[in-house]
C-alpha cells in the first residue's frame, strides 16, 4: 500500500491550501517543496544585521476581506487574530520622471459615463484592454488604467482575460478590508506549514512523476515516493514538464499557457533618508518597472522598504539599482548587499478563452487521482489559488481513493 494518500508537489499557497483541506479530511498528506521555505510567491524577505526585524514583500503584499476561502482556512487554524490592517496610504503614478497623484492624470469628462458603461460591460470573452478601454475611455485607459492593471498583475495586462482580473466576491465585515500579517504575508504560509498534519520536506524538487496502476510515484534527487493520489501545485511550466511522459496531452495543454517573468528588487533604507511621501506604492507609466510596492502599508518606525517589480530583460542589476536610486531620490551608494534583495517571480500570462481551456483540462482530469492546482485556473490572486485547491480536493474526495 502507498505510504501517502496524497502527495503534493509545491508548498506555495495552492499546495498548502490543498494540504490543509486534505489533512482536515483525515488524509495522510506529504508535501514536497523545491525551495528551503514555504510560500512560493508569498515571499516576505526578513532582513538580518543592521536591519534585523525589518521585512519587505518580494511577492504578494495584500490579502483582502473578500478572500473567503483563505480566511476560512486561517479561521480554522485560529489565526484570524493575526491579521493586521493595511495602513491607509494611497497608490500614486510614477510618470515622466515624477510622482503624480492618480486623479491628476484622469480625464474626468471621458469618465462621466463610465459607471453606466460598467453596468453594461461584458467581461467574458473580452480582453482587459477591450473591456476596460471601452468603460473608461481610450485616454484614461492609456494614461492610468493600463499601467495600473499592468502593476496589479505584474505583466502587460492588455491581452489578459477581463473576467480573470477582478472577481466580485462577498466581503467579510469582521476582518480588515486589506491585510497583512506580522512579518509579512509569508506568515500565512509559515502558519500552514507549521501544522503537524501537514508534513513538508524542503529542498525536494520533484524530477519525475509516473503512474503505478491507479497510484503515483514521484522521484526527487533524494528518493522516491508513492501515493494514492498526486497533486501538482507548481508553476504551470513545471507541471507541464513533470506530466510530459505520463500525461502527454495534458502536458501539451499546460504548455500552451505562457509565463510572464518579473524581476523584483527590494531595498530598505533608514526612514529619514527617503523623501518620497508615504505611499502604498507607485505605478510605473512608460517605465522600466510595473510597480513599486511600499512597506508604508505596514509602517515601521525606523525603516522604509520598497520592492521594484521590473519588466524582464530591460535593465541589468546595476541599471536597476541606478533607477531605484533615481526614483527614491537616494544616492546610489545607499544600496549594498546588506539592504538589497532580489527575486525572479513567474506568473501565468492568461489569455481570452481561458474558461474553455480550464474546462478542457478539467475534462481530462476527471476520474484521475491526479489533481492540478495553481494560479493558472481561476485567476492569479491568492484567493483564486485557494479556490482552485478546494475544488480539486472536493473532486478527489468525491472520486474516492
Ligand atoms: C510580485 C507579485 C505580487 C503579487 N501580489 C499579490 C497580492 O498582493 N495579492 C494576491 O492575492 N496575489 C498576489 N500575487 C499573486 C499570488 O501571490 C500568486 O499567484 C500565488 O501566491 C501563487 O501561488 P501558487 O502556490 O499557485 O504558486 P507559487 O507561489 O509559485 O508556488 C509554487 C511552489 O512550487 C515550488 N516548486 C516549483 N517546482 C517544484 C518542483 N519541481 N518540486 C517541488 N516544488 C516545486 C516552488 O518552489 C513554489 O514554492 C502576486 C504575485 C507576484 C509575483
Amino acid at each position: 500500500m502507498a505510504d501517502h494518500d496524497l502527495l503534493i508537489i509545491g508548498a506555495g499557497i495552492s499546495g498548502l491550501s490543498m494540504a490543509h483541506d486534505a489533512a482536515r479530511a483525515g488524509w495522510r498528506v506529504q508535501v514536497l517543496e523545491a525551495d528551503q521555505r514555504p510560500g512560493g510567491c508569498l515571499c516576505s524577505h526578513r532582513f538580518g544585521g543592521a536591519l534585523d526585524g525589518f521585512w519587505l514583500e518580494l511577492g504578494a503584499h495584500s490579502g483582502f476581506n473578500s478572500y473567503g476561502n483563505l480566511l476560512a482556512i486561517l479561521e480554522s487554524v485560529r489565526a484570524l487574530d493575526r491579521l493586521q490592517p493595511r495602513a491607509k496610504v494611497s497608490f500614486r503614478l510614477f510618470a515622466d520622471g515624477a510622482v503624480r497623484s492618480i486623479p491628476s492624470q484622469l480625464n474626468f469628462s471621458e469618465l462621466l459615463l463610465a459607471p453606466f458603461r460598467l453596468l453594461r460591460a461584458k467581461k467574458a470573452g473580452h480582453s482587459v484592454a477591450d473591456c476596460y478601454g471601452r468603460i473608461v475611455g481610450p485616454r484614461n485607459y492609456a494614461a492610468v488604467f493600463e499601467p495600473a492593471f499592468d502593476a496589479v498583475i505584474c505583466q502587460p495586462a492588455a491581452e489578459f482575460p477581463a473576467d480573470c482580473l477582478f472577481r466580485p466576491r462577498p466581503r467579510r465585515k469582521d476582518v480588515p478590508r486589506g491585510f497583512t500579517l506580522p512579518d509579512g504575508l509569508q506568515t500565512v504560509a509559515d502558519i500552514l506549514a507549521g501544522q503537524s498534519d501537514i508534513p513538508i520536506e524542503f529542498g525536494q524538487a520533484a524530477r519525475e512523476v509516473w503512474r503505478a496502476g491507479e497510484d503515483f510515484g514521484v522521484r526527487t534527487d533524494r528518493g522516491e515516493y508513492a501515493a494514492r493520489a498526486l497533486c501538482l501545485a507548481t508553476p504551470v511550466a513545471v507541471a507541464a514538464e513533470l506530466l510530459r511522459a505520463e500525461f502527454p496531452e495534458l502536458a501539451a495543454a499546460l504548455a500552451r499557457i505562457r509565463t510572464a517573468t518579473v524581476e523584483s528588487v527590494g531595498v530598505a533604507l533608514p526612514a529619514d533618508r527617503v523623501s518620497l511621501p508615504l505611499v502604498a506604492g507607485l505605478i510605473g507609466r512608460n517605465e522600466t518597472f510595473y510597480s513599486v510596492v511600499s512597506r508604508d502599508t505596514a509602517p515601521d518606525a525606523r525603516h522604509r522598504g520598497f520592492t521594484f517589480h521590473f519588466r524582464p530583460g530591460v535593465l541589468d542589476e546595476e541599471g536597476k539599482l541606478n533607477r531605484i536610486a533615481q526614483v527614491l531620490n537616494a544616492p546610489r551608494d545607499a544600496f549594498d548587499a546588506g539592504n538589497v534583495v532580489s527575486q525572479v517571480n513567474r506568473l501565468p500570462a492568461l489569455r481570452v478563452g481561458h474558461g474553455d481551456w480550464v474546462s478542457a483540462v478539467d475534462r481530462a482530469l476527471a476520474g484521475n487521482r491526479l489533481a492540478l492546482t495553481g494560479n493558472y485556473f481561476v485567476g492569479v490572486a491568492i484567493e483564486d489559488c485557494v479556490t482552485r485547491s478546494r475544488r480539486e480536493f472536493e473532486r478527489l474526495r468525491r472520486q474516492g481513493l
